[in-house]
């Protein structure tokens, strides 16, 4: 197994976690005081499931959406490449419970996304792969998450 020294992500051991989560990723300051964190948000238990990536993708546009009704100083939410969460980036020295309820708030309404709705961004002018989408998938992943954090609380492991 190679080691990373620069990859906070390949320094998780994958096998520990229990999803779905949220775990702080890391805390950074900048050097006028800012700080950032940066929040795994995960769905799938790794290694053992992912999502489709038309799945992923609706959740992104929706996630993207609403996160910024919930959240002031939202940097960035990005898709892992694994499909199996997301990174989520924000202003400020964010908990874990407190970004859970946020995300958990969110996800509620995705999983209420009317089948016949219209999602954000999804048309050629947008969105770099409007085609590949699929919001049934997203609004399962969503429930599943809101389901899961409710069972066993926000806790990674
Ligand atoms: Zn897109």
């Amino acid at each position: 197994m190679k080691e990373s020294r620069n990859v906070e992500s390949f320094a998780l051991d994958h096998t520990k976690v229990r999803a779905p989560y949220v775990r702080l990723a890391g805390k950074k300051t900048g050097p006028n005081g800012d700080i950032v964190t940066k929040f795994d948000i995960r769905f799938c238990q790794p290694n053992e499931e992912f999502m489709t990536t038309g799945g992923i993708h609706t959740l992104e546009h929706l996630m993207a959406e609403y996160i910024r009704d919930e959240i002031d100083g939202v940097i960035d939410l990005s898709p892992m490449g694994c499909r199996t969460g997301f990174y989520f980036t924000v202003f400020g020295g964010r908990d874990e419970e407190y970004i859970a309820e946020k995300i958990r708030n969110v996800l509620v309404k995705v999983a209420a996304w009317p089948e016949t709705e219209e999602v954000p961004g999804v048309d050629p002018v947008m969105c770099g792969n409007y085609r590949d989408h699929n919001l049934s998938d997203a609004k399962a992943w969503a429930a599943k998450w809101v389901e899961g954090i409710d069972n066993k609380g926000w806790q990674c492991f």
